[in-house]
């Protein structure tokens, strides 16, 4: 079943065609993804092979004017929760792997998740991304619906993505009734002898069955899901165009494609049976990657995360990245015990969720917690045609400034709300309709005036 998905001679063939692409040729295809239609997968390879620095710009260039067409100033926030370090898998690039004993094992109990919510709600947060390994005993279907419920619960937590193990359809279904947002899975490497190497033991080992769980979760109901690589661990080139022949399948197959897909490049972990990456990608080729993806998939959701350091993360932010991760930690607890040594890896921006607005303000980004897609129905199939056929923008603009303004109020620093304002002001400004902009304008003085969760 799965070649069907993944044919690594077309994307071998593809990547060497690709080589001979004139400057002409890779420039029409830049200016022809303006278009908002995607790429192909020969189209994707040809920008793959890109090294010159003036083509480099172009597509750079494309890409923040994609992004801008498609999602406006908005940027949504989030930030992990780790629920659990107990894993019985091996990735050999990880710090939960089972074989390191050095790793102090932890799952938190209902009672810890809601703490850890709290800590993560003072900081300003509305979304939270639901993280574990792997582990029968300890994070079976039932803890990660538990930690779900346990979220809602403690206050005021509006969306949960989850980024778990794949699994059956039947826990699909328990896992789409808790009430998720996006299942968010990482192939890590589509390439299958790579995938071998560094998945020697435990259920992860089985390359097919984690192909599939996106079909299952469709198949439960589940209709926003997220894929993505880890950068490093094969020939970026093979793995990117992978992802995109992943999407094009689910897209031709169930006319669906990924909700989100995720650029995770690979970071030192305490107790890695490899310390650096088999195939490091540089700072240059993540930025042409995040490009890329915009351009082939303009209508995906491109997510970043605080593996990058502060200085990739500033510069990526322009390149078509739509959603990122702040004031992550990767220890389960992490956001109310601090507790660093029991991390999965080591995160590499380290600026508070606070600080990070002000940053993404300053760009003339305009942060969101907006979660409204998810609690009206937007999802999936419905989400995509609402995209492609009105203005996203507007709705979604509406809903980032509701939600900043609120978190402005309640969370902010004296930097941050001074920038923040500047920025809804513009945001304001820029607005064509004069009887759209009132009606905002009424409903960011109702927040002043301390209404919560306005949105549309
Ligand atoms: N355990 C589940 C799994 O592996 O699918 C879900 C959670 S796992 C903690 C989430 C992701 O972390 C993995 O899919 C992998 O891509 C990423 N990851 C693991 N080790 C990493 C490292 N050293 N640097 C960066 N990302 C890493
Ligand atoms: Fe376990 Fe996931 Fe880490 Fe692999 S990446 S060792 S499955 S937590």
């Amino acid at each position: 079943m799965s070649t069907a998905i993944i044919d690594e001679n077309q994307i071998n063939g593809l990547l060497n065609e690709a080589g001979n692409a004139t400057k002409e040729e890779i420039n029409a295809i830049v200016e022809k993804a303006k278009e908002c239609n995607g790429l192909s997968l020969g189209e994707a390879a040809k920008l793959l092979q890109i090294e010159d620095q003036s083509l480099l710009e172009n597509l750079f260039e494309a890409a923040r004017w994609i992004k801008h067409k498609i999602y406006g100033k908005r940027i949504v926030i989030f930030t992990p929760l780790y629920s659990s370090s107990a894993c019985s898998n091996n990735c050999l690039y990880c710090g939960f792997r089972a074989a390191n004993k050095e790793m102090e094992r932890k799952t938190l109990n209902l009672e810890e998740i809601r703490q850890e919510t709290r800590a993560i709600e003072k900081e300003g947060h509305k979304r939270i991304l639901l993280v574990c390994g792997e582990d029968r005993k300890n994070t079976d279907i039932d803890h990660i619906t538990g930690a779900v419920k346990a979220i809602y619960e403690a206050g005021d937590i509006r969306r949960i993505n989850v980024n778990a193990a794949p699994m059956s359809v039947a826990d699909f279904k328990k896992l789409k009734r808790a009430g998720i947002g996006t299942y968010q899975i990482f192939q890590e490497t589509y390439h299958r002898e790579s995938y071998k190497k560094m998945h020697p033991t435990g259920l992860k080992a089985d390359y097919d069955y984690r192909l599939t769980a996106v079909e299952r979760a469709l198949e439960a109901g589940i209709d926003d899901y997220g894929i993505g690589v880890l950068l490093g661990l094969y020939d970026y080139r093979f793995d990117v165009l992978a992802t995109l022949m992943h999407a094009e399948y689910m897209e031709k197959q169930y006319g669906i494609g990924p909700h989100t897909i995720s650029i995770p490049r690979l970071r030192p972990a305490p107790g890695a049976a490899i310390e650096k990456a088999p195939n490091p990608v540089s700072d240059q080729d993540f930025k042409k990657i995040t490009a890329i993806y915009r351009l082939a998939v303009p209508y995906t959701g491109i997510i970043l995360s605080t593996r990058e350091s502060e200085e990739v993360r500033n510069d990526v932010l322009n390149l078509g990245v739509s959603q990122i991760s702040a004031g992550s930690k990767t220890s389960p607890g992490g956001h109310d015990k601090k507790n660093a040594k029991a991390s999965q890896f080591e995160t590499s921006d380290e600026r508070s969720l606070d600080q990070m607005l002000t940053v993404i303000c300053k760009q003339g980004h305009l942060p969101s917690f907006c979660t409204a897609c998810y609690r009206t129905n937007r999802t999936g199939k419905a989400f995509m045609d609402l995209v492609k056929d009105i203005d996203i923008n507007d709705l979604c603009q509406l809903n980032a400034l509701l939600t900043f303004k609120e978190n402005l109020m309640d969370f902010a620093s004296e930097e941050t709300v001074d920038t923040g304002e500047i920025i809804i002001r513009e945001s304001l400004e820029e607005m064509a309709d004069p009887g759209a902009r009132a009606k905002i304008e009424a409903a960011l003085l109702a927040i002043e005036k301390g209404q919560r969760d306005l949105f549309r």
